[in-house]
């Protein structure tokens, strides 16, 4: 249940590119939620490529203070990366889900409209471990007998796939089939991935749960067959959680199946805040143009508020993007249509 508030205070930080377009689309459309929500406040703040250029900073310290101390939640759009390495430089994004704790990446994909060329029948989630794996970046590079060696290290530990498999479970309980698959491959990787799947499949036996998920089914499978299996049947798939790694590519090659990566929307999720994010990057060939999807947006908006237990403001969010991609008039052209971003989301407040 949601916590009882005046107010809900939203940090605004469209970065760089396309996010600057698309995410004040997101904000017109949280405001038109009127009285479904606790009245919205929001907040700018700067963060990205474009930041760091002009300050020296990609993500400025005031930001980060402002989400953890003034913002219940907060929407990003999108960062520019440069094409080569550059000294100081990392990515906002990454920090942001370290310094938040924000150990969930929570992305559903969902078709509604054959009609635009998506694959029928996809109503997934794809739940991705967030902080360690491969994306520790431990790599190491040596000199080695027959010449150079590189190696990485690969971090699983059993309390961050607890707390995933607890999102994964609790999300799986949540929707009509309640499924859960668990993706690994640990038939190579027995000790790491053996972990993960062990830990995953103990979460409804934790003393704390008692019974909470006995109305979920557990399915497992290893990652290059479950990629098979979400092209050619993707029906099968309710809630999939994975580890890093294969849930960013699992996650990538699920947004195939429902065509734009303008559709596609996300939250990266900790115990303390959520932070909406649209899948999409900056889109640097569509920039300023006026045309880029603001759906992904729109629909990251529906998700944070989910998450924050506001059911009938994110219910509603969805209901209107939906019915604009299934009455197919007014599009972006990613999605095959010749409208605006401004039209398309008048077109979703309107049917708000
Ligand atoms: P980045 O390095 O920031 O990820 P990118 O070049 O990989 O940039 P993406 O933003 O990932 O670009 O987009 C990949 C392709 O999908 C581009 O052709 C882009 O125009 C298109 N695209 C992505 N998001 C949208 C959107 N919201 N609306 C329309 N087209 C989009
Ligand atoms: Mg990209």
């Amino acid at each position: 249940p949601p916590t009882p508030r005046t107010s809900l205070k939203i940090g605004l930080i469209p970065a760089d590119g396309i996010g600057k377009e698309v995410i004040p689309a997101a904000k017109e459309a949280i405001i038109a939620l009127g009285s479904d929500i606790p009245k919205p406040e929001f907040i700018d703040l700067v963060a990205g490529w474009e930041c760091f250029t002009r300050t020296g900073v990609a993500l400025p310290e005031e930001t980060l203070e402002s989400l953890k101390e003034e913002c219940d939640c907060a929407l990003f759009g999108s960062v520019s990366s440069p094409s080569r390495k550059v000294v100081g430089y990392s990515s906002p994004i990454v920090s942001l889900r370290k310094k938040l704790d924000l150990y969930a990446n929570i992305r559903p994909v969902v078709s509604v409209a054959p009609e635009v060329g998506q694959k029928p029948s996809v109503d997934l989630v794809v739940v991705r471990e967030n902080t360690e794996c491969l994306y520790v970046k431990q790599e190491k590079l040596t000199d080695g007998k027959h010449g150079k060696e590189a190696r990485a290290t690969r971090v699983i530990t059993e309390h961050a796939s607890r707390k995933i498999g607890l999102m994964a479970f609790e999300l799986a309980n949540s929707r009509p089939r309640k499924h859960l698959t668990i993706i690994h491959k640990s038939n190579v990787l027995s000790i790491t991935d053996g972990l993960f799947r062990e830990t995953v499949r103990a979460v409804p036996s934790l003393p704390s749960i008692s019974g909470k998920y006995d109305g979920v089914t557990i399915a497992e499978q290893l990652v290059d067959s479950a990629v098979y299996r979400l092209f050619r049947e993707p029906e099968i798939f309710d809630v999939m959680v994975a580890p890093n790694l294969y849930g960013d590519i699992l996650s990538d090659a699920a947004a195939a199946l429902v065509g734009s990566l303008g559709l596609i929307p996300s939250i990266n999720a900790g115990d303390k805040f959520v932070m909406g994010e649209p899948v999409h990057g900056s889109a640097p060939d569509i920039e300023s143009k006026g045309i880029a999807n603001p759906l992904a947006s729109i629909r990251s908006a529906a998700l944070m508020l989910r998450h924050l237990g506001y059911t009938k403001g994110a219910d509603r969010l969805d209901v209107a993007v939906d019915r604009v991609i299934r009455e197919g008039k007014v599009l972006t052209p990613d999605l095959k249509g010749t409208s605006t971003t401004k039209e398309v989301l008048h077109a979703v407040l309107g049917k708000l």
